[in-house]
């Protein structure tokens, strides 16, 4: 199971791992966007923390949505509000649970990547984030489905997150500032995919304990 300490722990180390990469994703972001998205990501993510022990005590969902809120409300431009969709989403996928087994950590994957679309109304293929959560989500699907524990699910779906990253770099971006680039924007990998990737390294990196 993954707890509600666990999930607390992926949080802080999210926060760290995007303090850590801060200048590589504001340099990606530099090639075809407006050089912010590390600053972004570590403004939100130094507002989570600082907002996390409200919130502590609480269920899992409640958590999710409060990190939620605090990224929409800290973090402009596309980021926030698509990143605060992303963690609302898994909060209401959870609701009240204090602990989550493999099959709840996909369902709350699977609501993030829904709440993403719905919000960015980008496909796979549009050189975004999407491209890195759509391939993961697959992934673990497919890996719980053939019976894999969740350390197991989690490490495919970090290895198909990193594909689906490193494949946005030949690609045409078709939504967020990347866009108005046009044909300029390929040959760059996209900073939210990479972003995302990142999210879900840092979930391996915690939960590779928490199987069964
Ligand atoms: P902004 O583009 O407003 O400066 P950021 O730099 O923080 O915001 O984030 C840029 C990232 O947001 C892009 O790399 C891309 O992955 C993601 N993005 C932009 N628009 C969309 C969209 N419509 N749907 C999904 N992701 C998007
Ligand atoms: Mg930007």
């Amino acid at each position: 199971m993954v707890t509600k300490d666990d999930v607390l722990k992926w949080l802080k180390h999210y926060a760290d791992v995007i303090a850590e990469q801060k200048e590589y994703l504001t340099q990606l972001d530099a090639a075809i966007g407006d050089a912010d998205h590390g600053i972004n990501m570590d403004r939100g993510f130094t507002a989570v923390m600082a907002q996390l022990p409200s919130v502590e005590d609480k269920d899992i969902g409640t958590i999710l949505k409060k990190v939620g809120m605090v990224l929409v409300s800290t973090v402009g431009g596309a980021g926030g509000p698509l990143y605060g969709t992303l963690f609302m989403r898994m909060g209401m996928a959870v609701g009240n649970k204090d602990a989550l087994t493999p099959e709840d950590v996909l369902k709350m994957f699977e609501a993030a990547l829904e709440g993403v679309k719905q919000r960015g109304k980008a496909e796979l293929g549009d050189k975004t984030m999407v491209d890195a959560l759509t391939p993961a989500v697959e992934a673990m699907r497919q890996a719980l489905a053939e019976g894999a524990d969740l350390a197991t699910a989690l490490d495919k779906a970090v290895a198909a997150a990193e594909e689906g990253m490193k494949a946005t770099i030949p690609l045409v971006a078709r939504k967020g500032r990347a866009s108005y680039l046009g044909e300029r924007s390929a040959g760059h990998q996209d900073p939210g995919a990479t972003s995302t990737y990142l999210l879900f390294k840092s979930a391996a990196e915690v939960w590779n304990h928490a199987d069964a």
